[in-house]
């Protein structure tokens, strides 16, 4: 925590954080300002040093301001299209560090209905329409038709978008709608019983192209194709991934059916005439740990116990001839060696906890199962 210092005004320039929109940085005199908060007395500036009484000079971080006005310009536009074109109104606004959402309320939106709403935004932002401030009370602002009615009294500040929009409001904005640059909408998902739409302005917009163009350039280097071929040549990489996943099973099931069977058949038997084959498997592929058990379990009054070594999964199985259970073999090795699994009575499978005590856990379950 460092040191801070509260300052009241007789007048300032800073914005306070309010109505979905974040506070103003920059400098009073040689303080910094850390937070400016809409306070019961006044605009509270929380600055990092003590100031002098007798008057002050303050600058507002104008690249900051400036954002936060395209993108708050931009919401009271796009609000306006999904109200006015679509009959979706909006119940509340967020402006974050990165994007801005906006809660709509109503059916789902299309992904036309999206695109829509940003395409007639754009066209009043290319239009460059004016953006004007109106003073009015709730009774004057409702009579010219007011995008959603407010709930306060006295005089009301409103901003107008020429021919789009009326709003009451106390936030920053543009001069005219040329400056909110761009509007894209990024993405829109469900939030409770509304949508929550995504979106970016301005600069904003001009670096989310710009990064989606730079991992669309990664990816073309990756794949070497062309930007129009990257939808394709990802479908055709799943399909082969796909494609060679499947004959990989094919392997591992064919090399389980000759291996399982020349295990079963070279497995000691014990005491109780019933064989055990176990096995600490090094290096193999955990998808041939299930057809491998289940191969050397074919064969009468046989068990299998095989774990991997480097990831302590481990697969235990046996014919039903063998007559142990093995769940409670299993349940055994887990009070000892932790880790989570179950099965039935025939087939059980687990991981250990510890990769490290798969050799210890074979032993463990080889000495309960020839007991
Ligand atoms: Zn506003």
């Amino acid at each position: 925590m460092q040191p801070a210092w509260e300052v009241l005004l007789d007048q300032t320039a800073f914005y306070p954080t309010s109505g979905g929109q974040p506070n103003d940085l920059g400098l009073l005199g040689e303080a910094v300002l850390l937070d400016v908060r809409d306070g019961e007395e006044g605009i509270a500036h929380i600055v990092d040093r003590e100031l002098e009484k007798n008057g002050v000079k303050g600058c507002v971080n104008w690249p900051r301001r400036f954002d936060h006005m395209q993108q708050h310009t931009g919401q009271h536009l796009l609000s306006a299209m999904f109200q006015g074109r679509f009959g979706l109104p909006t119940v509340s606004f967020h402006l974050g560090v990165e994007t801005c959402t906006i809660d709509l309320h109503g059916g789902e939106p299309s992904r036309d209905l999206l695109i829509g709403a940003q395409r007639a935004a754009n066209k009043v932002i290319f239009e460059d329409r004016g953006v004007t401030v109106r003073y009015g009370t709730r009774e004057q602002l409702a009579r010219l038709g007011v995008r959603k009615e407010v709930e306060r009294e006295g005089l009301l500040r409103a901003i107008e978008i020429e021919d789009a929009d009326l709003q009451p409001c106390g936030g920053t904005h543009v001069k005219s709608t040329g400056q909110i640059g761009m509007i894209l909408v990024r993405g829109c998902s469900k939030v409770r019983q509304d949508w929550r739409v995504e979106f970016v302005c301005g600069r904003r917009a001009e670096q989310a192209g710009t990064e989606d163009f730079e991992r669309e350039r990664g990816l073309m280097g990756v794949l070497g194709c062309a930007l129009d071929e990257l939808p394709a040549a990802v479908e055709r990489l799943t399909a082969e991934r796909d494609a060679n996943f499947k004959s990989l099973r094919g392997a591992l099931q064919q090399l389980a059916g000759l291996w399982g069977g020349q295990l079963a058949s070279t497995a000691p038997a014990g005491a109780n005439g019933v064989r055990v084959a176990s096995l600490l498997l090094r290096g193999a592929h955990p998808e041939l740990l299930l057809p491998l058990a289940t191969e050397i379990a074919k064969s009468e009054r046989t068990i299998a116990l095989l774990i991997l070594e480097e990831s302590g999964q481990l697969v235990f199985a046996q014919h039903p001839t063998a007559g142990k259970d093995l769940g409670a073999v299993l349940k055994s090795v887990l009070a000892v060696h932790p880790g989570k699994g179950g099965g039935s009575k025939d087939f059980v499978r687990a991981k250990l906890a510890e990769a490290g005590s798969s050799a210890a856990a074979l032993e463990l379950a080889k000495s309960i199962v020839a007991a």
